[in-house]
């Protein structure tokens, strides 16, 4: 076997290389395909775009429609109104809001990345006292500068977030003091703010949070305007989930899309094309699986004793033809599609197995 000749070798890099090289190739002449786990034997159509594992030697380039305004470095954060005393306050990579009433202020989020930075933001535009503080979900990325922000008298969330928070026992997120299960409507003065429940997708209990007045809706951890999602779905709990709470986001009558991350809001438009990626990526992952032969890249011998090897070699070859079938339409098209599309294909041709 080619790992057991490896094996006995001990010899200078540039040697041992040749020596490497050599026994590929002969192996590629005797098998006509690339089987055992070198480095240096890499699979047929191997894609230009870096594996999961290896560095990106030049990143591609952030298109201008993935951008957003710039942060003051000497401020660290940025406001933006998006009407009738509403705010988004971001650091270009978190997003939460946060919105002025008569009386009070009530906060969306506090993600630990700029939470020291919430209030200093809010006292930009009142004196008012935080009231009230929402949480999207209970993933601490989001929420765990909760206590930057003082005591918030009255702390609302979805009743799974509370239980995943009681399992998680974070003093930096401290539990709700109001759940609900289906609908919340939050009332305060003249403001108002429907809190909503669809269901798993990136997490059991996150939430839609719409500002009818203002006709913005945030929801955390789905869209990323203008980028590919984080890697595998940005980590959904539920990737059917994930598929189907996109058309429920793309249902809703907004105006702004508060995402949750990158530089700057969303639209329609960022929605319907993350949606036509998925639908591609479906699509690619589905006709991968359809055309791929578990084994074929396999030694016998090895593949008789080794099924984790045999969907190894047989889920790389299904991901490598799901880029490559994606890569020339995607590429351009979403920021970062570079540093997340393996694993976007690993995470769909998974589904598709197992859900
Ligand atoms: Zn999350
Ligand atoms: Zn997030």
């Amino acid at each position: 076997m080619l790992t057991k000749r490896f094996e006995t070798i001990r010899q200078p890099v540039r040697a041992r290389n040749a020596l490497i090289s050599a026994v590929a190739s002969s192996l590629l002449l005797q098998a006509g395909s690339v089987g055992a786990a070198t480095v240096e034997a890499s699979y047929d159509e191997m894609p230009e775009i870096a594996p999961i594992g290896v560095r990106i030697a030049h990143y591609l380039p952030v298109p201008q429609q993935a951008r957003g305004p710039a942060i003051d470095p000497a401020k660290g954060y940025r406001l933006e109104e998006l009407g009738k005393g509403l705010y988004m306050i971001t650091d270009n990579a978190y997003q939460s809001m946060f919105m002025v009433y008569e009386s009070g202020v009530v906060v969306v989020d506090a993600p630990p990345a700029y939470a020291a930075h919430i209030v200093e933001g809010i006292r930009e535009v009142t004196d008012k006292p935080i009231t009230h503080l929402v949480y999207s979900h209970s993933h601490a990325d989001h929420i765990a500068g909760a206590t930057a922000l003082g005591p918030v008298p009255i702390i609302i969330a979805h009743e799974e977030t509370k239980r995943l928070l009681s399992r998680a026992k974070d003093p930096n997120r401290p539990l709700p003091t109001v759940t609900f299960s289906d609908r919340y409507s939050l009332k305060v003065g003249t403001q108002r703010l429907e809190l909503s429940y669809h269901g798993d997708a990136h997490e059991p209990g996150n939430i839609f949070v719409y500002a009818p007045d203002q006709q913005t809706l945030m929801v955390i951890d789905m869209v990323f305007p203008g980028w590919m999602p984080w890697r595998r779905f940005a980590l959904a709990h539920d990737i059917p989930g994930y598929f189907a709470q996109m058309k429920e986001i793309r249902d809703v009558p907004f105006k702004t899309l508060v995402g949750g991350h990158v530089a700057r809001t969303g639209t329609h438009a960022d929605v319907d094309r993350q949606i036509a990626f998925m639908h591609d990526l479906k699509v690619a992952a589905t006709k991968a699986l359809g055309t791929t032969k578990p084994g074929a890249g396999l030694d016998a011998d090895v593949a008789g004793v080794n099924p984790w090897a045999v969907f190894d070699d047989y889920i790389d070859r299904v991901v490598i033809k799901c880029v490559n079938d994606l890569t020339p339409t995607w590429s351009n098209q979403l920021a970062a599609y570079d540093i997340y599309i393996w694993d976007q294909c690993y995470a769909m041709e998974q589904s598709l197995r197992i859900d």
